[in-house]
């Protein structure tokens, strides 16, 4: 069937935008599993649901109306016919989303919704658990990392093009709080495949990266 390529890692490591380009020079669909999560807890706002009512919360996953619409450089992304593309990138709905992650019913509810995107002529999955649950069978398996300071960095440099001013303290405590939240939660934690290969892009460019891994496919 068609190669999966997985990119996980932890927020900010440049995962979303290493992921685009490398589907985009391959000619592959793209998965954005972090999208999934932000617009059902964004969904869940919507609806007034509460982020701990685990069971109807995996119905919100479950019946999740999302459209995702490539763009010339970008993916609109539309949550009951509303373009949600610029609010599912609020630091408020990350938060939210990692909250509603750390639920199995969630996660379950989501699984077939991932693996459908795997079509030919390939897949690059971009989440937290791509290698070590969605995709395990994935023949090349990434995880980005870069050091906490390094992504504080990124996300207000992201933000300021977005015209946010955010404090890189505030945004360093906010990148600790996901991460903790993240690899500690009991299913799917953050880390890691056995057979993942480990790229710190710490001190890479963007197109250093993206290089790297066509590398690494055709090897
Ligand atoms: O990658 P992104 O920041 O968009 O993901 C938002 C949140 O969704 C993450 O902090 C994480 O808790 C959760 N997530 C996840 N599994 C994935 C993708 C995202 O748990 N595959």
């Amino acid at each position: 069937s068609a190669p999966v390529l997985t990119i996980d890692g932890p927020g900010g490591a440049g995962k979303g935008t290493i992921s685009r380009l490398v589907a985009e020079r391959l000619g592959w669909h793209l998965l954005d599993s972090g999208a999934l999560y932000r617009l059902t807890a964004l969904a869940a706002v919507k609806h007034e649901v509460p982020l701990d009512d685990e069971a109807t919360l995996a119905e919100v996953a479950r019946d999740l109306d999302v459209v995702f619409v490539a763009e010339e450089d970008a993916t609109i992304v539309l949550l009951e016919g509303q373009d949600a593309t610029t609010t599912i990138r609020t630091e408020q709905v990350g938060d939210a989303a990692s909250r509603v992650a750390a639920l199995p019913a969630v996660r379950q509810a989501l699984l077939q919704r991932q693996r459908d995107f795997h079509q030919a002529p390939g897949l690059v999955a971009d989440g937290r658990d791509m290698g070590t649950v969605v995709f395990t069978d994935a023949p090349l398996k990434i995880f980005l990392t870069a050091s906490a300071d390094e992504r504080a960095h990124r996300r207000q440099r992201q933000l300021q093009e977005a015209g946010v001013d955010a404090s890189l303290s505030s945004l360093l405590k906010e990148i600790q709080a996901r991460d903790a939240r993240d690899t500690q939660r009991s299913v799917a934690p953050l880390k890691p495949a056995d057979d993942a290969i480990t790229l710190d892009t710490t001190r890479l460019t963007i197109p250093e990266v993206v290089d790297r891994l066509t590398e690494l496919l055709t090897e």
